[in-house]
């Protein structure tokens, strides 16, 4: 169904740039954009921002005022297909046919109390020897808002796999494969938007969260850039204050990304840290990156993380029974966030400032082979309560596509794991279009 092969070498932007005319000054402008670059315009839009892209159009010495170069660009988002003149005269090219949006290739539906959740797969890339294709995923999660209106949220990935090695997430049983290219970030909103079937057309996807397989700030200059292109309002159009980035916790990452959110435009970003466990001994037993990052270390990015107005910064626990959901979990969880003592605890203590965060209780979704069950509904009241109590904001996140293996730490292709890559064969059923 490809015509040009996904991570083509020409992802890159000079190839729009005639190779005789590579450093040389623009040449001026002669011809429209022939309908033969449109894929190369395309990738080229999905990856930049309208200026970068307007640079590269002009490069190219492709004619046109900036009127008709960002109509262009933007028509690419705003529709599930192009004109290839960029004006509206002439025949309508489906953008799923150029070959830049990774083709879907399965769809799950399941119903919420809120509407339908869709999981969908992209395939980012095929192999000639007949290895298994790499898949990616996202989940379109619905909310009813305000005046009860249906919204979405859109989880997406930013690798395929992760090589962080949670103990309780169906992706980190993968390992990492491979980190995603802007446009293939980019992409998975296309396809939400454009592509999938879904009984909501016109509900807006109003927030867009870095949830799905990966770990974002393991991807940090793509993930940064897609946001870029994502919040802008020629793009699409997403607000930033609609976008979190949900991270492992990388400490110096979290200090480079906070750098960007000081910058205009920037700061109202959200922030996901998942916390996941009260103290460095339980976190270290789920999450290997807090033997390198102990929970000490990874509090100072969070105090100093830059709150502008409407900021928010959240803290993720992912409640396991028997790992980390007892009421002393609870104490201490609340003592960490308030840095607060609690007497109870062996532990290092946190003197100083509270952390200005809401705790996000998530019902553990039992991976493949999971040790743990899930949560009861007393479990997750229980331990909600000692945080009220103790005056920590927490929240529940509601549990949707659980049945469908599309809810939270549950993304992921069995089959796909670094040492099957090469061998197992994936059976290919293409459900969306
Ligand atoms: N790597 C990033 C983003 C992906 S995970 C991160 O660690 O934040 C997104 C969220 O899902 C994280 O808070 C993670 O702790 C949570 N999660 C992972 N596996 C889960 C599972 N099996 N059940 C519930 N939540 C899970």
């Amino acid at each position: 169904m490809l015509a040009v092969p996904l991570n083509d070498p020409t992802d890159h932007p000079d190839h729009l740039v005639h190779p005789d005319q590579r450093g040389q000054p623009p040449v001026p402008p002669t011809a429209a954009p022939p309908a033969h670059d449109l894929a190369g315009l395309g990738r080229v839009a999905l990856a930049t921002t309208p200026a970068e892209f307007a640079a590269y159009w002009r490069a190219g010495g492709l004619r046109g005022g900036d009127l008709q170069i960002y109509n262009w660009y933007s028509s690419l988002f705003r529709q599930a297909s192009v004109y290839p003149s960029g004006r509206p005269d002439g025949v309508r090219v489906p953008v799923a046919d150029l070959g830049i949006i990774a083709p879907i290739h399965r769809v799950h539906r399941s119903e919420s109390s809120e509407g339908v959740v869709t999981k969908f797969t992209q395939v980012v890339q095929t192999f000639a020897d007949g290895s298994p294709p790499l898949e990616i995923e996202s989940v379109l999660i619905p909310m009813i808002g305000r005046n009860s209106i249906r919204k979405y949220t859109l989880c997406v990935s930013s690798q395929v796999g992760c090589a962080m090695g949670c103990g309780f997430c169906q992706t980190a049983q993968m390992g990492l494969i491979r980190s995603l290219s802007v446009a293939e970030i980019v992409g998975q909103w296309f396809a939400a938007r454009h592509l999938i079937e879904h009984p909501d057309p016109e509900a807006p996807i109003a927030n867009i969260v870095f949830m799905g397989m990966g770990e974002p700030l393991d991807n940090f200059d793509n993930v940064v850039q897609a946001i870029a292109v994502l919040t802008d309002r020629r793009a699409a159009n997403v607000a930033m204050r609609h976008i979190t980035v949900s991270t492992v916790g990388r400490a110096a990452e979290i200090d480079r990304l906070a750098e960007r959110v000081r910058q205009p435009g920037w700061h109202r970003l959200g922030l996901a840290v998942s916390l996941n466990a009260p103290t460095d001994a339980v976190r270290s037993s789920i999450m290997p990156i807090n033997k390198a990052i102990p929970m000490a270390a990874l509090r100072r990015p969070m105090e100093q993380w830059p709150f502008f107005g409407g900021a928010h910064l959240c803290l993720e626990y992912v409640l396991i029974p028997g790992v980390n959901d007892t009421a002393e979990h609870a104490e201490q969880l609340a003592a960490y966030v308030q840095g607060a003592d609690y007497d109870g605890l062996a532990e290092p203590r946190y003197p100083g400032v509270a952390l200005t965060g809401l705790v996000n209780v998530i019902p553990y979704n039992p991976r493949d082979n999971s040790p743990w069950p899930a949560p009861t509904e007393e479990q997750v009241v229980a331990f909600m309560a000692v945080l009220t109590a103790r005056r920590v904001p927490n929240k529940r996140r509601r549990t949707k596509g659980r049945d469908t293996m599309a809810a939270c730490g549950q993304l992921g292709n069995p089959t796909h794991t670094r040492r099957s890559l090469k061998a197992s064969p994936v059976e290919v059923t293409v459900l969306g279009r």
